[in-house]
């Protein structure tokens, strides 16, 4: 199967009339219909809901309409909320939600001439790292299809390396964007916090969620976050800046660029196949005019702990709105109103999800609250700084994603300390509230199998249009081609 071209081309395509909205959302209909079910990569398909918008895009730029993202079929993590559509977040107890409102990138994207096609598959309310965590069914990579894609945003990330669409939203709280991209072979960038609206987003841990693209190159990241970025007055969290020109300097090069290479991020835990892809391009870094400047982030290994605490205890507090009463699934018959909460959430929620509610309230509860809670704010702050002053002597910093590339489906569910551990490498940009975006690097063998390798490139607050540029010269310069992975469709 061939790629769809890139969401500039679309879009120039559909604004001259050479080729119709409609026909590029038919054409994303036709992929999701033949190979959608092997990858268990979507929930809800809406196909009416689509054609009827692509026919408005069409209409709307035969008016003249200035459209960025003209006919751009998109697909959505299942927990950003589409008026009149539903909206699962991968949970039983969510599993009749159809919202009354679009989220506030939903609002921009379609205002922006983007179709929505479909929903896509993710671990019940983002929580987990292989997409397995679904009640609706696991995703497979695309790459080989006894694999996880990663996890939470499994299924918009298999969706895009499938090529099934050009581009999809995912969300990040530790790094939900970042490993499924980085274990398929896709581009995904998690912006700053603050950078993009959260409004309409479900929210796991508040303080730590942000939006963002998942892509097939660097560029159509660029147009999206361009699109889906900037101040939002229903999202007191979401800055006012003006949003920098992301696209304009996506060709200047890396000369000068000074790399920071994290020392904590190259230990024995993670493998030789990610670590030798990484190294090779920074050596294509250092060959090009780059820098290469050994720095150190000390708190590291504290992440994952305090990471656990806070998106717990934030998703304690989030979740207690699933009571029966105000959201979601209630039970049959229940004799009052306490074994209406009780029996609701317990035949709504899965295993995962019920457990992060338990860590998440005991973290919180009066007397821990100074033990938990208070002491992983403190570590935040310590990780926090780490970045600060690290980039003081560097612009990026370049480092592996993911310990592995693609592991087995049930390689990992036997032990849910394993599968936090996998997160290691990526809540710390979230726990800074920095951007990070991951590239693919290429191909490594891998547990008999051949898979890709992502490397993450992770700035200053507010520097996406630099990562973008950086990881756009990664890129152009990779000497191996990613195409979409062959029998990934069949
Ligand atoms: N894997 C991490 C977790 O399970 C991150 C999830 C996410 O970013 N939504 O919490």
């Amino acid at each position: 199967m061939q790629a769809f071209p890139a969401v500039a081309t679309i879009a120039q395509d559909v604004r001259n009339g050479g080729r119709s909205a409609r026909s590029f959302t038919d054409d994303a209909l036709a992929r999701i219909d033949a190979h959608g079910e092997a990858l268990g990569a979507f929930l809800h398909v809406d196909v009416d809901g689509a054609r009827a918008h692509a026919d408005e895009v069409d209409r709307r730029a035969a008016g003249g309409d200035d459209l960025p993202l003209a006919g751009v079929p998109i697909a959505l993590k299942d927990n950003l909320c589409t008026n009149g559509v539903p909206t699962t977040c991968g949970s039983r107890i969510l599993s009749r939600f159809i919202p009354p409102y679009d989220a506030t990138v939903v609002a921009r994207l379609r205002a922006a001439g983007a179709v929505i096609v479909a929903k896509t598959n993710l671990d019940e309310f983002a929580m987990g790292s292989s997409n397995e965590n679904s009640a609706f069914g696991p995703v497979r990579n695309p790459w080989d299809l006894a694999r996880a894609p990663g996890g939470s945003s499994g299924g918009s990330a298999a969706a895009v390396a499938a090529g099934l669409v050009p581009v999809a939203l995912g969300s990040d709280t530790g790094g939900s964007i970042r490993q499924p991209a980085a274990l398929t072979g896709t581009v995904g960038l998690k912006p700053t916090y603050g950078r993009v609206s959260r409004y309409g987003l479900v929210a796991f841990g508040s303080s730590l969620d942000q939006i963002g693209p998942l892509s097939r190159n660097v560029e159509d990241a660029a147009r999206v976050l361009a699109v889906i970025a900037g101040g939002d007055p229903r999202d007191a969290t979401c800055s006012n800046d003006p949003v920098p020109d992301v696209v304009a300097g996506l060709e200047d090069g890396v000369d000068g660029l000074r790399v920071g290479l994290p020392r904590e991020y190259f230990d024995d835990a993670i493998g030789d196949g990610v670590k030798t892809l990484v190294r090779r391009a920074a050596n294509r870094l250092a060959t090009a005019g780059a820098t290469l400047i050994d720095v150190s982030l000390p708190h590291t290994s504290y992440g994952i702990p305090a990471y656990y605490i806070v998106a717990t205890s934030e998703a304690s507090s989030n979740l207690s709105r699933y009571d029966g009463i105000h959201y979601g699934h209630r039970t049959k018959d229940a004799a009052d109103l306490a074994e209406t909460y009780e029996r609701s959430r317990t035949e709504g929620f899965g295993a995962e999800v019920r457990r992060r509610i338990m860590l998440g309230t005991f973290a919180l509860a009066s007397g821990y609250y100074d033990a938990y809670y208070d002491r992983a704010m403190r570590v935040r702050t310590l990780i926090r700084r780490d970045f600060e002053e690290a980039f003081e002597q560097v612009d990026v910093i370049l480092s592996p994603t993911s310990p592995t590339p693609a592991f087995k489906l049930g390689e990992k569910t036997s032990d849910p300390l394993e599968m936090y551990l996998a997160d290691v490498l990526t809540v710390t940009a979230n726990l800074a509230g920095v951007p990070g975006l991951v590239v693919p690097e290429g191909l490594c063998d891998h547990d008999g199998a051949r898979l890709p390798v992502g490397v993450q490139l992770m700035g200053p607050l507010w520097s996406e249009a630099r990562l973008l540029q950086v990881g756009r010269w990664l890129e152009r310069t990779r000497e191996e081609a990613i195409s979409i992975p062959e029998g990934a469709a069949s």
